[in-house]
């Protein structure tokens, strides 16, 4: 089946006018002041993964839907996801994979929405995909594909998508059937619902804003302090100089701090430590924490030296290191952990000293100084305090009606299409119901 280019724009809704009015310059604010309003069931802040699949579920129940986003195009994280792949969801979806002060929130809506759900929406659309490691699914062309998905439900669902959206104020309305009013520079809009799914701060330049924690605060929801996850380590320290030269290279480790680890790939870059490890650690790390690379993962180290020693006497430890890792790792290792015994036949090498190189291999121990923040982060740790919000409907429990989807919300799942998970079954959740 040929598949059109996504159409980023549906039909935008009829738009008022209004007159210049100067509250409209504020910000948030909880008086909307205009009469002429256009009235949908629900509206929906944010054209994100999570925003998508709530209007098109809502739509299919027949709910009049309204999707107003602040960019020029919706869906641009689903874009530039998965180097442009978009690794749309993962076969092994657990709660485990998901961060939040709240572990088990999480749990309903993934269990009611679940991967297999999404890949049969992927196949009904006869988007070609892949399995990669650890169970990660991909589009074998494009992101495109995913974002057509959605765009094509939302326009047979009816759902209209209004992008370059500012919105204004949003206050809520004691009118039957119009619990909020939207204020935006598109007009002014009614809803039954108001579904908030505007993502968390990572990549501003992708439109990302706080309008979603703003908008929590203001109806009295508590916000949990957000950092940067899914996101490069950098180091002040002499790592830097190490990790500059060994740039680009890439190097299957176990990565952990005291309490966690990850079995994967690290990547060197001139800023610090990048790739799957790294990435997956940066959630669970705190500022100050040392972290430790264990460079040869499976292998008894002091063993294994005293057994090189044994075999090969007159050999070096970087010859016998050769096969195992790059000779440009090896080098800098020899830097660190044994230039003394550089030139010296593993013979002459003492136990002791063999011991304390094993510890250097198995447990380098490195301080970041940070991570690469907000910039690069794929993912936004904290958000709205799931104790707010009903776990079965994402509804808020103090604000009939209002709703929290996606990353706005104190959830964040590992790397590995967890967090597009996430987005689908929470907005899912809430367009089975607004
Ligand atoms: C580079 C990168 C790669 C990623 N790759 C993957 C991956 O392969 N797999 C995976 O599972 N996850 C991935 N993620 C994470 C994933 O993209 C997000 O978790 C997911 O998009 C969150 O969905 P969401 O709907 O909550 O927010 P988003 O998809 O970010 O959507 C939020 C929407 O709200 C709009 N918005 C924001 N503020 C306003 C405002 N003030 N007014 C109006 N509209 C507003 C934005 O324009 C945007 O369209 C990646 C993230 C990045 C940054």
């Amino acid at each position: 089946m040929a598949r059109a280019e996504p159409a980023y724009t549906c039909s935008p809704p009829p738009l008022y006018t209004p007159r210049p009015n100067p509250r409209r310059q504020a910000g948030l604010s909880s008086d909307c002041g205009q009469t002429a309003l256009t009235h949908f069931d629900v509206v929906i802040i944010g054209g994100g993964a999570s925003g998508l699949m709530c209007a098109l579920t809502a739509g299919q129940r027949g709910r009049r839907v309204l999707v107003l986003d602040g960019s020029n195009k919706i869906g641009k994280k689903i874009l530039m996801s998965g180097g442009g792949r978009c690794n749309f969801t993962n076969l092994f979806i657990e709660p485990e994979c998901f961060l939040s002060a709240n572990p088990h929130f999480c749990i309903s809506a993934l269990d009611r929405y679940t991967q297999w759900d999404f890949i049969a929406l992927v196949e009904k659309h006869r988007i070609p995909y892949h399995e990669r490691k650890h169970g990660e699914l991909f589009c074998n062309e494009s992101a495109k594909d995913i974002l057509a998905m959605l765009v094509d439900e939302c326009e047979q669902a009816k759902v209209r998508i209004q992008t370059h959206c500012e919105i204004q104020a949003v206050a809520a309305s004691d009118k039957p059937g119009q619990r909020f009013v939207i204020r935006s520079n598109k007009g002014e809009f009614s809803a039954s619902s108001l579904v908030v799914a505007t993502g968390g701060l990572s990549i501003p330049t992708m439109g990302a804003s706080g309008l979603g924690y703003e908008l929590a605060r203001q109806f009295g929801l508590k916000v949990l302090p957000t950092r940067a996850g899914l996101v490069p380590f950098m180091f002040s320290d002499a790592f830097k100089a190490v990790s500059e030269r060994l740039s680009g290279l890439a190097v299957d480790v176990v990565l952990g701090t005291d309490k966690k680890s990850f079995s994967e790939n690290v990547l060197f870059t001139h800023r610090g430590l990048s790739g799957p490890a790294a990435l997956q650690l940066s959630n669970y790390w705190q500022v100050g924490e040392p972290i430790a690379v264990d460079l040869l993962p499976g292998l008894e180290l002091p063993a294994w030296l005293k057994q090189q020693k044994k075999e090969h006497p007159r050999s070096l430890l970087r010859t016998q290191l050769a096969p195992l890792l790059a000779k440009s790792l090896v080098q800098e290792l020899q830097t660190l952990f044994w230039l003394p015994w550089a030139e010296t036949a593993l013979a002459e090498i003492p136990d002791a000293a063999l011991l304390a190189i094993a510890e250097g291999l198995g447990r380098w121990r490195l301080k970041p100084s940070g991570t690469e923040g907000y910039r690069t982060a794929e993912v936004t740790l904290g958000g709205v305090d799931t104790q707010e919000l009903s776990s079965r409907t994402m509804e808020s429990k103090a604000q009939p009606g209002l709703y929290f989807i996606g990353e706005v919300v104190d959830v964040t799942g590992h790397l590995g299409g967890f967090n597009f998970q996430w987005a689908w079954a929470s907005g899912h959740a809430a367009g089975e119901v607004v």
